[in-house]
């Protein structure tokens, strides 16, 4: 059941291997990267009780010396004082310029992580092993690393590709449901953004890799990877199409912001709602049919994650305030809002020519369902 997708970057070329029981394979797939048998791990609190001791299992038993360090679970550990822990216990492990070091987690420690290895001594290299439906089909591809300013997400960092991608799907299996569902997302943008029939069959099979079907889990992870490798391989530092792995984003943003990345609203549950609202938008413009929003909810409902405005919990600001949030996005350009739009399900494309009225209407019908 193990895939591979390989990301053909030139001398930053790397595979992507999917399916399950990698974790126990990673030693001897970890070694011929390798100039000394040793690494340096950083996982989060969680994913270490759960699962470092089987992947250090591994590599002792390929001859390779590994180190750990665990910083707590969640958002918060995505700033400056975590980072800096870590490329300090990083150095103090003597991590020399062709090591390797292993971002082991979720988007959080593979993003910080990542970082941490564009920086430190100017660059080491670095492995992704990512544990969550997230990771595995988004942030751990692509190269995009960093971590969380007062200013906003995501704004401080560097394009910096892994080495490899373990995307081990048997892990997934320790995750809390919703974390699951919040990953699934970003699963379904892949369809809505460019491939019909992998919605279509997202619709079928959604709910029974939900409930643990490993090939569907494989198969899943697999076709989102290679869309995402597709799209990074034409635009690696988002000059263009790469922003298409936006769509739902700005929306999403905005209602991060809003509910202050708290519990209220996980990331990839933000994406799900954000697509939701995305094709609503492309209807009102006349652009795609009046049933494809429907479509994605229709599909949200049934695997049993949050669709639309009213399905975040506690009050939300105005139309106005969210249209306001939406422009603060760093994926704004001299001041013009971009939106991922769709001229149906599987054809997305970006535009700046978007009438703030349509949005903000869009948003207050949402916002008017709430208390309904
Ligand atoms: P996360 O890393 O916080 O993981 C979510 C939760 O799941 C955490 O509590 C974690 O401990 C737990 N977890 C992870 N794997 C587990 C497992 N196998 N078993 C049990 N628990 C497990 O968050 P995430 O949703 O993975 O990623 C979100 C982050 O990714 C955000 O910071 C976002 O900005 C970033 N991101 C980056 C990119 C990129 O291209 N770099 C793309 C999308 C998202």
């Amino acid at each position: 059941m193990l895939e591979t997708v390989h990301v053909p970057l030139d001398s930053r070329a790397y595979n992507v291997e999917i399916g399950p029981g990698l974790l126990e394979q990673a030693g001897r797939r970890i070694a011929p990267f390798l100039a000394r048998p040793k690494v340096s791990i950083v996982t989060d609190e969680t994913v270490g009780a759960l699962h470092l001791a089987t992947l250090q299992d591994s590599l002792r038993r390929a001859g390779i010396e590994s180190t750990a360090l665990s910083l707590p679970a969640g958002e918060a550990t995505k700033g400056w004082p975590e980072f800096s822990r870590t490329v300090d216990w990083l150095l103090e492990q003597k991590v020399e310029r062709r090591d390797l070091v292993i971002a082991f987690g979720g988007g959080v420690i593979g993003d910080l992580v990542g970082f941490a290895a564009a920086v430190l001594r100017r660059g080491v290299g670095f492995i992704q092993i990512p544990t969550s439906l997230l990771a595995q089909v988004d942030s751990s591809v692509g190269g995009k690393t960093g971590i969380n300013s007062v200013h906003g997400k995501n704004l401080i960092g560097a394009f910096h590709q892994p080495r490899l991608v373990l995307a081990d799907t048997a892990i997934l299996g320790t995750l809390t449901e919703r974390d699951f569902l919040a990953g699934y997302g970003e699963v379904m943008k892949y369809g809505l953004l460019g491939d019909a029939a992998f919605f279509e069959w997202l619709e079928t099979m959604g709910p029974k890799l939900a409930a643990g079907d490993m090939a569907a889990r494989v198969s899943a992870v697999r076709r989102s990877v290679e869309m995402k490798a597709e799209i990074v391989v034409r635009d690696e530092t988002e000059q263009g199409d790469r922003a298409l792995l936006n769509l739902g984003h700005t929306f999403c943003h905005a209602l991060e912001t809003a509910t202050g990345y708290s519990d209220r609203l996980l990331h990839g549950e933000g994406v799900a709602i954000g697509c939701a609202l995305a094709f609503e938008l492309s209807a009102r413009l006349g652009l795609c049919a009046q049933e494809d929003p429907s479509r994605v909810r229709a599909h949200l409902a049934e695997m049993g994650t949050k669709r639309d405005l009213r399905d975040i919990p506690g009050d939300l600001p105005s139309a106005d305030d969210l249209l306001t949030l939406m422009g603060q996005d760093k994926k704004v350009l001299d001041g013009q809002l971009r939106f991922i739009l769709a001229r149906g399900i599987g054809d997305a494309f970006v535009t700046s020519d978007v009438p703030r009225d349509t949005v903000r209407a869009v948003l207050q019908d949402a916002l008017d369902q709430c208390g309904a």
